[in-house]
């Protein structure tokens, strides 16, 4: 399979050229040149797969230069229940991504929250960890990886490269911004490779020290730099999975069609859903739930995509979603858009000088029933009364960002086609956002067992000064 660039740069780059990359060339994101089409025989072939062997059998289609053999290892090797060990008390972790009914046959969670640090990036990042691994040892390379965090990427990374002999993470993160839980998880980590950086600022400075370094090209050549962002395609291509296995366990023969209500920040988790349907999985509905932090439910409404300024960005109680520019979405446009990559780069020409665009009269936005999406949005008083009314009706507690998810299906689930399941993505578990839970339920979410003792680990922070020169100086002397 070759790749290519959603504004026009035809690279003909392999899976591993574009594994350890960020954006092409020509400041576009990397797609398969097509999508392999999964027919009716092969969908039955799969129904009764390990999560293992469905990730081989997806990943192998998008994946030309790795043996199979090796992928089949790797996989393997990172989705086994003992990664994924944190299941709900009743759900098999064996699953890996198990299946946990609301309301048996109709409304469901997937569990994607049960790895290292209890957050669907898990599902894609310890894939990525090992990916990694595998190709700087197959090209005698080293890495540095530099990101920043406001909480569940940042965790993820460290928990997924940790130990690795060829790769050095260095994650900033907004000092004294982030949960008590979210903190531990991070700073308790003891591994020689893993560097954590608390900036005296907020997220924004963080992430802007982050742009700054790798615009700085000698330095990010000589110290090997590299990004785990969430515009990454092996993380996009390792979510496809999960729709895959959520689709089996909600159904029982393959004519039968599933709808999946997807929590959105950077438009990745459900851009992996948009590339799993038009593969052909029969899925009946893509529901996109935000925040308060609506631009995607805004152009899903109206196509007009119009990406906020940082000053206009809600600080809300499911802070994962809060954003105001979604990286992944030119990647579901130049779809809309027929693939063509001279109208993204024009409409991506408004976006980067700081103005919207508007599709709404175009035969593009015409188009847009075709994919199946549905969206909306909630509020800090919708998470509240939907982590309680689950609580109530369910017995289940939910987090705040799974809430914005079952707020909006409660919504949309009497249009469904045919009767269609319908699954809300669980992307994280309650015990990350202790103050809501208090707030929501007037008591304390349970700690998975292994993790109660965390946050009274001792922790390793090195606290330094939003300042760029500095950070590189540091990099410099320890990677
Ligand atoms: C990252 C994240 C999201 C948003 O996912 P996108 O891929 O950015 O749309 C939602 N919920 C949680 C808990 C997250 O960590």
């Amino acid at each position: 399979m070759k790749y290519l660039s959603t504004r026009g740069h035809c690279a003909q780059s392999e899976f591993c050229d574009i594994l350890l990359g960020g954006l092409a060339p020509d400041g576009g994101l990397y797609l398969p040149e097509r999508y392999p089409r999964i027919g009716r025989a092969e969908l039955d072939a799969w129904r009764g797969l390990s999560y293992a062997g469905l990730a081989f059998e997806i990943l192998s289609r998008f994946i030309g230069d790795i043996p199979a053999g090796d992928l089949r290892e790797i996989c393997e090797r990172t989705y086994t229940a003992e990664v994924y060990r944190h299941a709900r008390a009743g759900d098999d972790p064996e699953q890996i991504a198990p299946l946990h009914w609301l309301e048996p046959g109709r409304l469901g969670l997937l569990a994607l929250s049960n790895g290292p640090t209890l957050a669907f990036k898990d599902m894609a990042m310890q894939l990525l960890g090992n990916l990694f691994e595998y190709t700087l040892e197959k090209r005698g390379e080293t890495i540095n990886i530099l990101g920043a965090t406001s909480g569940d990427t940042g965790s993820a990374a460290e928990y997924a490269m940790r130990g690795k002999a060829r790769i050095k993470v260095f994650m900033l993160s907004p000092h004294g911004k982030m949960s008590a839980f979210q903190r531990a998880q991070m700073y308790s980590l003891t591994d020689g490779n893993i560097f954590n950086i608390a900036v005296t600022g907020m997220f924004d400075e963080a992430q802007d020290i982050v742009k700054a370094i790798s615009n700085d090209a000698p330095f990010k050549a000589r110290h090997r730099i590299g990004a785990v962002n969430s515009i990454n395609w092996a993380r996009i291509a390792a979510q496809i999975v999960y729709y895959f296995k959520g689709y089996f366990a909600a159904t029982e023969n393959s004519d039968e069609q599933v709808a999946f209500c997807v929590p959105s920040g950077n438009f990745g988790n459900i851009c992996a859903g948009h590339i799993a349907r038009q593969m052909g999985l029969p899925i009946a509905r893509l529901i996109l739930a935000t925040n308060e932090n609506d631009v995607l439910d805004e152009f899903f409404r109206t196509g007009v995509y119009r990406p906020r300024k940082a000053a206009e960005t809600h600080v809300t109680s499911s802070p994962s979603m809060d954003i105001s520019k979604a990286s992944n979405f030119e990647r579901f446009v130049y779809d809309l858009a027929g693939r063509d990559p001279e109208k993204v780069a024009g409409l991506w020409a408004e976006i980067d000088a700081g103005r919207a665009f508007d599709l709404s009269r175009t035969p593009c936005f015409a188009r847009l029933p075709e994919f199946g999406f549905a969206s909306g949005s909630s509020s800090h008083a919708d998470r509240l009364a939907t982590i309680r009314e689950a609580h109530e009706r369910y017995g289940v507690t939910i987090d705040p960002h799974t809430a914005d998810g079952l707020k909006l299906a409660l919504r949309h689930a009497s249009g469904l086609p045919a009767d269609a399941p319908l699954l809300v993505l669980e992307t994280a578990q309650a015990a990350k956002f202790a103050d809501t839970i208090r707030e929501a339920l007037g008591r304390e979410p349970t700690i998975p067992a292994g993790l109660q003792g965390l946050e009274a680990l001792p922790q390793r922070v090195d606290v330094m000064a939003p300042d760029a020169g500095a950070i590189k100086a540091y990099i410099a002397q320890k990677a």
